[in-house]
């Protein structure tokens, strides 16, 4: 029955003169979005028109439109001419059958239409109540028929799906996401997807304590993110060289502080060969020993470009709550070894001095442990 998709986005149709690069960018993801499900995806004036084929499994389009950011709602819909008698009729037809009561929202961006919207609701109310056994009811109706007069096409439909909101993956650069393997680093990079950064992954692994299934269950929780993006990259970082080194040298209570300065100093090197732009972490604060502020402050000033932690004011049971909607929290909680807590401290210091930190420092070679590392990453690539 529905020949259109009508695809509404909020926030970007505010943004000025990047208004433009905002809307040619969902045009992109809607396409690589739904692959082949679509006829053609078109702007026309503060909203996208996907043209779907009859036959197209709408199910599998709402799957898929569900994970592009930036759009606030779409519905399928019938798209007609301007003759009020076609845009009768669908109406009607659009009507669930089980509805006993109904409402028409018209709206029209197009002023030579001949009819206002409140003149639309009246003729397509009255047509209705003609037709078929049912009520108006303007408050909590069964069925909502939404008519949008557009300068083109009448579209007609009787749902909006609710979306994601943001921005289009894209609009705002790319990041370099430190991903643990734990509960809070995929709940992050979510939302700086949703602020329209394109994510790289970077995660460190110490074979002597991760085995394969580690490994796998970082690939399996950026595979679940790479939905939301059409290539995703994930570096993945030997760190048990670094870690001897560290070993080797450093008091086991500031271990932890420094292997976290060494992921960001690796993490910033990876950044620049990509061209990113900022250093993403799921750190919260005070949520476990290295997270104080006082330590927080050291960790971040291994390096110069911003490390932004999007869930830094969260409480761990509002992030498990999203990890649970993203599908990743059954993946996080399966066990691995996490080569933070490698040789460390029972009681990791909670202050640490960044002039102590640094004279530890002193003594490793910070550049070509880290260099090797880089060298030695493997890269995995994912496309949707
Ligand atoms: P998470 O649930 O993300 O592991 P957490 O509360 O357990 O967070 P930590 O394990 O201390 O806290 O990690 C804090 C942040 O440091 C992580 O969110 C992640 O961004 C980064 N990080 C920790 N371990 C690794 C790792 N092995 N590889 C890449 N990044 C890491
Ligand atoms: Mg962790």
């Amino acid at each position: 029955m529905y020949d259109s998709i009508v695809v509404h986005y909020g926030e970007i149709g505010t943004k000025g003169k990047n208004r433009s690069f905002f809307e040619k960018k969902l045009v992109e993801n809607l396409r690589w979005s739904l692959k082949n499900k679509f006829v053609s995806v078109k702007r026309i004036y503060g909203r996208i028109i996907i043209e779907i084929d009859q036959s197209t499994s709408i199910n599998e389009v709402k799957e898929n439109l569900g994970n592009v950011f930036g759009i606030t709602n779409f519905s399928f819909a019938v798209k007609t001419s301007f003759d009020i008698e076609e845009i009768k009729k669908n109406a009607l037809i659009l009507i669930p059958e089980k509805a006993k009561s109904f409402r028409i929202k018209a709206t029209r961006s197009n002023k030579t239409f001949k009819y206002s919207s409140s003149e639309i609701n009246n003729i397509l109310g009255e047509y209705i109540l003609k037709n078929k056994n049912i009520k108006v009811d303007l408050e909590n109706p069964d069925a909502t028929i939404y008519v949008e007069i557009t300068e083109s096409n009448a579209f007609i439909y009787n749902e909006k799906v609710k979306s994601l909101g943001g921005l289009p993956v894209g609009v705002s650069g790319k990041v370099v996401s430190l991903i643990s393997g734990g509960i809070d680093s995929p709940v992050s990079s979510f939302f700086m997807m949703k602020r329209g950064c394109s994510v790289v992954y970077v995660h460190f692994f110490n074979s002597t304590i991760n085995t394969k299934q580690s490994l796998e269950k970082v690939i399996n929780l950026v595979n679940i993110l790479s939905k939301y993006q059409f290539k995703t990259k994930l570096y993945l970082v030997p760190f048990e060289n670094i870690q001897k080194e560290i070993i080797k040298e450093v008091n086991s209570k500031y271990r932890m502080i420094i292997y976290k300065r060494f992921m960001l100093m690796i993490a910033e090197k990876i950044l620049e060969n990509e061209k990113a732009l900022a250093i993403i972490t799921g750190d919260a604060v005070a949520s476990v020993a290295s997270q104080t502020l006082e330590n927080l402050d050291v960790i971040y000033k291994a390096v110069k470009k911003p490390i932004l932690s999007p869930l830094i004011g969260f409480d761990k049971e509002e992030i498990i709550q999203i990890a649970k909607k993203l599908g990743t929290f059954q993946i996080s909680i399966l066990p691995y070894g996490d080569c933070c807590s490698y040789l460390i401290s029972e009681h990791p210091a909670t202050r640490s001095n960044l002039n102590e930190i640094l004279n530890f420092e002193k003594k490793l070679n910070i550049h070509i442990l880290s260099n090797e590392a880089i060298k030695k990453a493997i890269v995995k690539k994912f496309i949707n």
